[in-house]
């Protein structure tokens, strides 16, 4: 190839900034990230060609759907002529690769908030043997196979030391990715599925050890009501003032995570049923100090309370037998006046 041919490729580094640029817009439009869309996608964020901005550009201003036809139809127009050079070549393999990156993001992100439904749809389209591996292997995959080709003349070395490097940041914040899919968003504790994965973890531990195990399911109270009275906004606020009392009341083992809306979910390692309702009960007990707080304008909002419902790990049972009696047990704090605590010996 000569050596005009390779200057005018872009720098892989480029490469990487179009990815971070394509993905947002292909969430927003709801777009499945399948190899080909993203094809698409790519070009278009990376001005590759003028006729595929325009046909998108009159579709974002007439604000049309981009159904699985239009999808095609743009690819097979605009991007399905592939070019012969090696480089390209090699470029298209990067992105598949770094496509496998992001299918195994969105497999950790699918339970979590708002990127759920845009990537749960998409991993259910993508490509067939598009394998999964480890983010780590994957992105080592790249940057080996990138160095790989690093024989010939200066100017190549240098792109793909850029290339490199580029690719080494992406790793890291491919990693942060994978971190922040377990992380809630709105009160910076675990997630639900952080939540599903310690909860297996934990029980595994407690057979193997033989060790007592507790989950407490805790609710606030009449949430609805006191977002009806002061808005979304201070309700959120309430949420993380929650999560932080929790963890306030917690040791270190011991896991917090929310659970869904206006719930959260501890789990106690080593821990008897009369134990968890020692914690249960120090966290319900600091919410009845009295009225709460606003930070930042210190204005008071009216109080709150929480029920908690305790079930302790019986052998034998699944994962979702613990949560289930948890969860009735909870039910009937809420139906005995909420405000209080409730373990499973409660039930019977
Ligand atoms: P109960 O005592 O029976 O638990 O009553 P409740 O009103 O708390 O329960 P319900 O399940 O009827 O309503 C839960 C409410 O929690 C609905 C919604 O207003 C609130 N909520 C759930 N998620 C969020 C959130 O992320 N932010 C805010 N501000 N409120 C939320
Ligand atoms: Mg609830
Ligand atoms: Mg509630």
């Amino acid at each position: 190839m000569a050596k005009e041919d390779l200057e005018k490729q872009d720098p892989l580094e480029e490469t990487a900034g179009y990815v971070r640029l394509a993905l947002p817009l292909m969430s927003q439009y709801n777009i499945p990230i399948t190899p080909r869309n993203y094809a698409v996608w790519y070009d278009y964020v990376s001005g590759k060609s003028l006729e595929l901005q325009e046909a998108i550009n009159a579709m974002l201003e007439k604000a049309e759907q981009f159904s699985d036809e239009i999808n095609d139809m743009l690819y097979q127009r605009f991007c399905a002529e592939l070019d012969e050079s090696a480089l390209i070549d090699l470029r298209d393999n990067l992105r598949q690769l770094l496509l496998d990156i992001f299918s195994q993001v969105a497999d950790l992100t699918e339970q979590a908030g708002e990127y759920e439904t845009i990537v749960s749809k998409s991993v259910d389209k993508l490509s067939e043997g598009t394998s999964i591996h480890e983010i780590r292997t994957v992105v080592d995959d790249i940057i080996v196979e990138t160095k790989k080709i690093g024989h010939s003349g200066r100017a190549t070395q240098e792109k793909l030391q850029e290339a490199t490097d580029e690719l080494e940041s992406l790793k890291q914040e491919f990693e942060q990715a994978k971190a922040a899919a377990l992380v809630d968003f709105l009160t910076g504790i675990a997630n639900r599925k952080a939540f599903d994965m310690a909860v297996k973890g934990s029980v595994e531990e407690a057979v193997s050890d033989d060790d007592p195990l507790c989950l407490l399911l805790i609710d606030i109270d009449h949430f609805k009501r006191f977002n009806d009275e002061y808005g979304h906004i201070v309700g959120d606020e309430v949420l993380r003032l929650v999560a932080r009392k929790i963890k306030d009341n917690v040791r270190g083992r011991d896991f917090v995570a929310r659970y869904g809306g206006e719930e959260f979910a501890v789990i106690l390692p080593g821990t008897p049923i009369r134990g968890a309702k020692t914690v249960a009960e120090n966290i319900r007990q600091s919410f009845s100090e009295g009225k709460l707080k606003r930070v930042k304008t210190s204005e008071y909002v009216g109080s709150i309370t929480i029920s908690v419902g305790a079930a302790q790990y019986r052998t034998g049972e699944s994962v979702e037998d613990l949560v289930d009696r948890s969860d009735k047990a909870l039910y009937f704090a809420k139906e005995a006046g909420r405000n209080r605590v409730a373990t499973e010996a409660e039930l019977t």
